[in-house]
């Protein structure tokens, strides 16, 4: 089963885009490897609004975003989870709006080990937030006459949530599923075991369209969380045969399993077979035998 990505999207930097009823989608342009064209930010609502991840420090882009409130009273604003490309505008928001700021409590890991020389990605991670209310997963609030339930996906980030808006049909999931691109799975912070545990959260749903925190809409969801889920069996799969065959280390079995990457991605495919090992060593699957000195070692349990 192959994962169907989907690629195609126009970001419209700096004007606001309709997503959905009574939902606009504003791109930031701070496209890279890991944000795609940008970062979306989306604002829900009719009469008044709650505005969902302010997204990065950009005058353009808090300009582009208080024109698509349009004078509306914004009510909350409202984080997937507290990556700084989601958050870093956050404070000029907060100002400008007067509106309260809702997150899930950061259950955050502590600094991460650096995985064979790879980046900690907690860097990523906005620690100063401050948030005004938690939410949990089940919150519900109504916002101009749209209610929006978070939902606790956990797996990219361990805060991380996403907000059904108007009961099952609209999901706005954040970094925890996006067409584009399979999600950033690196402990300490991410957790495999928790990203395919909110797959399963999300099959249960029946929503008809998610709209994601980078790139495009998802039209139809559970087809393609079933294909992202068998994705991550496949290579949990690779990643026992590497062991099987005699592959210890992280180098080794990214070298094996992703030939001909990126360079600059090698970090990253390092700590997502760092979150299978760890799913794997929780589950009995494999053992962790680092040599006195050495890097982080596995083989088969
Ligand atoms: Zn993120």
């Amino acid at each position: 089963m192959s994962l169907d990505l989907d690629r195609h999207f126009e970001p419209a930097h700096g004007r606001s885009v309709c997503a959905a009823p009574g939902i606009l989608r504003v791109t930031a342009a701070n496209g890279g490897p890991f944000t795609f064209h940008g970062t979306n930010s989306y604002v829900v609502g009719e009469d008044a609004v709650a505005i969902v991840d302010p997204g990065p420090e950009d005058a353009a882009h808090l300009e582009a975003l208080l024109s698509a409130v349009g004078g509306r009273r914004v009510e909350a604003i409202l984080l997937t989870h507290t990556h700084r490309d989601h958050t870093a505008l956050v404070p000029r928001l907060r100002a400008a709006t007067g509106a309260p700021v809702l997150g899930a409590r950061a259950f955050h890991a502590p600094q991460g080990e650096i995985v064979d020389g790879a980046p900690s990605l907690d860097a990523a991670l906005d620690r100063g937030l401050v948030f005004d209310a938690e939410l949990s997963d089940g919150w519900t609030a109504r916002f101009g006459g749209l209610d929006i339930c978070a939902i606790a996906t956990p797996g990219h980030a361990a805060d991380h949530v996403a907000f059904a808006v108007g009961g099952e049909g609209v999901l706005l999931s954040g970094d925890h599923v996006m067409a584009w691109s399979t999600s950033v799975v690196a402990p300490p912070d991410g957790s495999m075991q928790a990203y395919m545990a909110s797959l399963d959260t999300l099959l249960a749903r029946s929503d008809s369209l998610y709209l994601p925190g980078h790139g495009g809409p998802v039209r139809r969801p559970s087809a393609f969380v079933r294909g992202l889920r068998a994705h991550r069996r496949m290579r949990e799969a690779a990643i026992l045969e590497r062991l099987s065959a005699g592959d210890r280390t992280l180098a080794q079995i990214v070298a094996a399993i992703y030939r001909g990457l990126d360079p600059n991605l090698v970090g990253a495919a390092g700590l997502s077979v760092l979150a299978h090992l760890s799913d794997l060593e929780a589950r009995g699957r494999v053992l962790r035998r680092d040599p006195p000195g050495g890097p982080l070692s596995f083989e088969p349990a």
